[in-house]
């Protein structure tokens, strides 16, 4: 039986991938250095190496010892402050590592690939909603490595027939259900978990960077989509590239906007703590606000986001923080 290789499955993305995956039936294989994700989050029984994907010859072995269908790639560095400050960092790990894992998808004729890029990508939007059209200028070094991972997979499939869907993430948020796996980034960086350390009493306040955005309340306005829609887009996606063969490119967003100080009341009403926060200088490499247009994963690969609150993303959120509050980690 063919195989789906999940590169960065550990990982929050990845793990709820795994999750889907498995639960539909599927083979399913785990690459992961562990770095940012967390043994603990993939099931014992699922193969699983632990590997740099940039080893090239401890990656190459993986291809030739499975017969994988199709890779699903969320092992990429995220954070745009980092990037900033060391950038060199994300074009080495994200872009170079992509040509790495191309060539090695050609050697072994392997022509399938789903690829987690961002909103990052667009840069600050000419117009809101974001259309996957529209410019791509991208404000920060890790926008422009996910954009220069999409443009490796252009060419890879116009000269090797490797075809590729490409989702450009808004804010991805929330947990399974059952608050059996979810978000633990260390440090963490993220709103909604940082809100939820506050309310759980793990940091004193939530610092709101930057309180005069151009926007309505003057924080800056993000789209925050859950992650049990963001996997199931790529589950449709896999089956869009074995149907259609043709490479697509679609935003994953909720196509509704909400402020920090919107996100931190919101979780306020969730958890019933009034959670302290005060505002704090922007952080570099913020654009004020990004809005996704998702009707292209609707229309074309029938997407149908369950999650279109975000009390009850936040929800999920809270459910895994209350049942894990220290993360993975026992
Ligand atoms: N943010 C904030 N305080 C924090 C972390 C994030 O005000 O402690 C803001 C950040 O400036 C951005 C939004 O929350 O506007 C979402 O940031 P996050 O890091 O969660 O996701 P990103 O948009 O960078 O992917």
């Amino acid at each position: 039986m063919s195989q789906i290789l999940v590169l960065g499955g550990a990982g929050y993305i990845g793990s709820h991938m795994v999750d889907k995956l498995i639960t539909d039936g599927y083979d399913v294989i785990v690459v992961d250095n562990l770095v940012n994700g967390h043994r603990a989050s993939v099931p014992a029984d699922v193969p699983f190496y632990e590997i740099n994907i940039g080893d090239k010859t401890a990656l190459d072995k993986i291809f030739v010892e499975n017969q994988i269908d199709a890779v699903v790639h969320f092992a990429a560095f995220i954070e745009v402050a980092e990037s900033m400050a060391d950038p060199m960092k994300y074009f080495s790990n994200n872009t170079t590592n992509m040509t790495a894992l191309l060539e090695i998808m050609r050697d072994h004729d392997v022509k399938k690939i789903v690829f987690s890029s961002s909103a990052a990508v667009y840069g600050v939007p000419e117009r809101i909603p974001i259309k996957e059209n529209d410019p791509k200028n991208p404000i920060n070094p890790y926008g422009l490595s996910k954009l220069q991972m999409e443009q490796q997979m252009h060419w890879a499939d116009v000269a090797y027939g490797i075809k590729g869907v490409a989702f450009r993430y808004f804010n991805v948020a929330g947990a399974k259900a059952d608050g059996s796996i979810g978000e633990d980034h260390h440090p963490e960086t993220h709103l909604i978990p940082i809100v939820l350390q506050a309310a759980a009493g793990q940091r004193e306040m939530v610092e709101m960077f930057g309180d005069d955005y151009n926007t309505p309340d003057g924080f800056n306005v993000r789209d925050y989509v859950h992650v049990l829609d963001v996997v199931d887009a790529h589950v449709l996606a896999l089956d869009y590239l074995a149907e259609k063969n043709q490479s697509n490119t679609f935003n994953l967003g909720s196509a509704t906007g909400f402020s920090v100080k919107q996100i931190v009341e919101a979780a306020r009403e969730v958890t019933g703590i009034n959670i302290k926060a005060k505002v704090s200088p922007r952080r570099p490499g913020d654009p004020d606000t990004l809005i996704a247009d998702a009707l292209a994963a609707r229309e074309i690969l029938g997407w149908r986001p369950k999650y279109d609150n975000i009390h009850e993303i936040i929800k999920t959120a809270w459910a895994w923080k209350q049942k894990n509050p220290n993360g993975y980690e026992k």
